[in-house]
């Protein structure tokens, strides 16, 4: 049977990047993806966004919805301070295998925590698998009508206080419309978009910052 895309992703990084080098599995990537096959990976200019917003927060906790082949893991658990844990969530068997091996391959697997489950039924349990009082930091890049839910789920399991920070990506494309409907008029968060492009295209997308005000 003829391969997957994410599998050829993988198969393009174990050929061509260099093993326990974060920064060269996501050139890695990125290459593959501007000149072989498109795929929604946060990409290299949305990425160097997300890369600052990383570091100015600087978590001890963070989560991710949405791992796919583990790019943006790969990107954020390059930049956490040691100690820090990434829990990030995917639903899919085939894609969180594939993800196993990106991570594993760019030396970050003592970082971060694969949970493969669904962001509804995982997001209750965080505290009891993992002991996480409250997320320093929450990037959303699942699928977009989840990011309200899922938010508000957080909230409701206590999961966030008082300057944590949520990174929504594709907040223009594909769009999120009630997400940042919420998130700028809710006086629970202060807000910001950073315009940028859809992933390896000139189409504008960009990300929404909020931080929770309590
Ligand atoms: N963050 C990744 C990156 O930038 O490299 C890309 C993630 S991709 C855009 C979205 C992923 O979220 C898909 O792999 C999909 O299977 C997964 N997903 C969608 N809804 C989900 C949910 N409710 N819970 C867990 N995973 C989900
Ligand atoms: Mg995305």
């Amino acid at each position: 049977t003829r391969s997957t895309r994410p599998q050829r992703l993988l198969k393009a990084v174990q050929e061509k990047a260099m093993k326990g080098d974060p920064q060269s599995v996501i050139s890695t990537i990125d290459y593959f993806c501007r000149h072989s096959e498109w795929a929604m990976n946060v990409g290299d200019e949305k990425g160097s966004i997300l890369d600052s917003v990383v570091c100015e927060v600087s978590p001890t906790t963070a989560l991710e919805l949405g791992t796919y082949c583990g790019y943006s893991t790969v990107r954020i658990a390059r930049l956490l301070p040691p100690g820090t844990q990434l829990i990030t969530l995917e639903f899919n068997p085939a894609f969180a295998a594939v993800a196993r091996q990106v991570i594993e391959y760019a030396g970050l697997h003592n970082k971060v925590c694969l949970v493969e489950g669904a962001s509804g039924d995982m997001i209750p349990k965080m505290r009891e698998m993992f002991g996480i009082k409250t997320f320093d930091f929450v990037f959303l890049d699942h699928w977009k009508d989840r990011y309200l839910p899922d938010i508000k789920l957080l909230e409701g399991c206590q999961l966030l206080r008082k300057g944590s920070i949520l990174l929504a990506d594709n907040v223009i494309c594909p769009g999120t419309p009630e997400y940042l409907e919420y998130v700028r008029n809710s006086p629970h968060y202060k807000s910001m978009y950073y315009k940028s492009h859809l992933e390896y295209t000139k189409v504008e997308d960009g990300l929404e910052k909020s931080v929770f005000l309590g």
